[in-house]
C-alpha cells in the first residue's frame, strides 16, 4: 500500500475475507447459481441446500436452539429494524425502551423512531470514564415500564466488552425483552445464545469474514413466533387469497422475496474456516496485541486513550494533542496503515468524551506485534509531521 507492507486496522469497520469463502461466491455463481426454495430442478435443489447449510451452521456456531431461530438479513441493522418493527403494536405511551450510551446508531435511531411513532420513552444508560457501562444506573433505569432493553454486546468506538449475562437477567426479572448487538463481539468472543437466554442478538456476516449484504437475526423461538412478519412477498408466505393471507414458519416468515443466496452460503463457507480455528488462542493473541497497543500507545506524549474499560476487546480509540483525527488516518495511510477516523457511527460516545472523532485501530486475529508497531511509528511520524 503506498509502497509499503499494507497494516490494515480497520476490522471493526469490515474485515478481511478467507479465500474459502470468496471461492465458495465465485463457485456458486459460475456453476450453480438458481433462485432457491421454489425449483424441482438440480440447480435450484442444491443452492437451496446450500443456503440451508450455511443456516444451520450460522445456528451451530452462535448456539441457537434450531436454524428456525436464525433469520437472514442484511446485516446488523436490518436486524434491529426489523425487531423495532414487529415491537410496535405491544408498545404505547408510559412504555419504555432502555439502551446505552455507547450503543452505535443503528441501535439507537429505530428505537427512537418507535418511540417517535408510539409516544414510548427512551432511556439511556450511561457509561463511566473509562467507557464502562454504570450498571448502578442501568438496574435503576430498569423498571416494570421498561419493555424492550437493546445494548451492544462489544462497543465499536470504545471496545468495551458489556456484562451481557447480567444484561439479560436482571431485564427477563422485569419482564422486559432484551436485544444484544453483536456486531463488534462475534469475531472476538464465542457466543452460546441459547445459554445466555437473550431474546434477540443480530450480526453481520462482513464483520466476520463473510460477504457484506447478508448477517443474521437470531431470536427465540417462542419469541419470533409472536412477531408480526416484518415485509410482505413471495417465500413469507403459507397461502395468498385476495380475502386473506397466511404466513411461512418460521424462520422464512421474516424472508420475504429473493434473499442474498451467494452471501448466505459465502457466510458459510466463512465460518467453515472459522470452526477449524483455536478460539482459545486467538482469544489470547488478540488480548497480547490489544494490551501492547494500548500500552505502546499511551507511551506516547499528547495520546489520549479512549475507551479504557477492564474487559475490552479489538479496538483501541485515541486522539493526540493539536492533531484532528482526520489528519492522523492520512499521515497513517501514508504509511500504509489503514485506521478509521471519525465518530464512527456513535456521536454520543463522542459528546461524552467531549472530542468530535478519534482515531481507531480495531484489530482481527490475522494482526500482530508487528502491526502495532507500525501503528506506533506512525503516530509518532503523526507528530513529526505536525509539529
Ligand atoms: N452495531 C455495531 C456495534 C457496529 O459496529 C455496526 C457496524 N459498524 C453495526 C451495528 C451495524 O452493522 P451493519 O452496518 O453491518 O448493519
Amino acid at each position: 500500500m503506498r509502497g509499503k507492507r499494507l497494516v490494515y486496522l480497520d476490522n471493526a469497520a469490515t474485515t478481511q475475507k478467507p479465500q474459502q469463502m470468496i471461492d465458495a461466491i465465485a463457485r456458486y455463481y459460475t456453476h450453480e447459481n438458481a433462485n432457491i426454495h421454489r425449483g424441482v430442478h438440480h440447480l435450484s435443489e442444491n443452492a437451496t441446500e446450500q443456503y440451508e447449510a450455511a443456516r444451520a451452521r450460522i445456528a451451530g456456531f452462535v448456539g441457537a436452539g434450531s436454524e428456525r431461530e436464525v433469520v437472514f438479513v442484511r446485516g446488523a441493522t436490518e436486524g434491529i429494524n426489523l425487531v423495532a418493527a414487529g415491537i410496535r403494536r405491544r408498545i404505547g405511551r408510559g412504555d419504555e425502551i432502555l439502551i446505552t450510551a455507547m450503543e452505535h446508531h443503528s441501535n439507537i435511531v429505530p428505537w427512537q423512531m418507535l418511540c417517535e411513532e408510539t409516544g414510548a420513552t427512551l432511556r439511556v444508560a450511561p457509561i463511566d470514564d473509562d467507557g464502562a457501562l454504570r450498571m448502578e444506573e442501568f438496574d435503576r433505569l430498569l423498571t416494570n415500564r421498561t419493555k424492550m432493553v437493546a445494548v451492544t454486546h462489544v462497543s465499536n468506538a470504545l471496545g468495551t466488552i458489556n456484562p451481557v449475562a447480567e444484561i439479560v437477567r436482571a431485564a427477563h426479572s422485569r419482564n422486559a425483552l432484551v436485544l444484544i448487538d453483536g456486531a463488534q463481539a462475534v469475531p472476538h468472543l464465542r457466543v452460546n445464545l441459547k445459554a445466555l437466554d437473550c431474546d434477540f442478538y443480530v450480526l453481520s456476516a462482513h464483520k466476520l469474514f463473510g460477504p457484506t449484504g447478508v448477517g443474521v437475526l437470531y431470536g427465540k423461538e417462542s419469541v419470533l413466533a409472536e412477531l408480526p412478519p416484518y415485509q410482505g412477498g413471495g417465500d413469507m408466505i403459507r397461502s395468498v387469497t385476495f380475502e386473506r393471507t397466511t404466513y411461512n414458519d418460521l424462520p422464512y416468515k421474516f424472508e420475504a422475496g429473493t434473499p442474498n443466496i451467494a452471501g448466505g452460503i459465502g457466510f458459510g463457507a466463512a465460518l467453515e474456516y472459522l470452526e477449524c480455528m483455536n478460539w482459545d488462542a486467538i482469544a489470547e493473541h488478540e488480548e497480547s496485541v490489544l494490551r501492547y497497543a494500548e500500552s505502546a500507545l499511551a507511551a506516547i506524549d499528547g495520546i489520549r486513550l479512549i475507551g479504557t474499560a477492564a474487559a475490552k476487546t479489538g479496538v483501541v480509540s485515541f486522539v493526540l494533542d493539536h492533531v484532528h483525527p482526520h489528519d492522523i488516518g492520512t499521515v497513517l495511510d501514508q504509511e500504509g496503515v489503514a485506521i478509521r477516523t471519525g465518530h464512527h457511527c456513535a456521536q454520543p460516545v463522542m459528546e461524552r468524551f467531549g472530542v468530535p472523532a478519534t482515531a481507531r485501530a480495531s484489530f482481527a486475529f490475522y494482526n500482530d506485534h508487528s502491526d502495532v508497531d507500525a501503528l506506533v511509528s506512525g503516530v509518532r511520524r503523526v507528530q513529526e509531521v505536525f509539529g
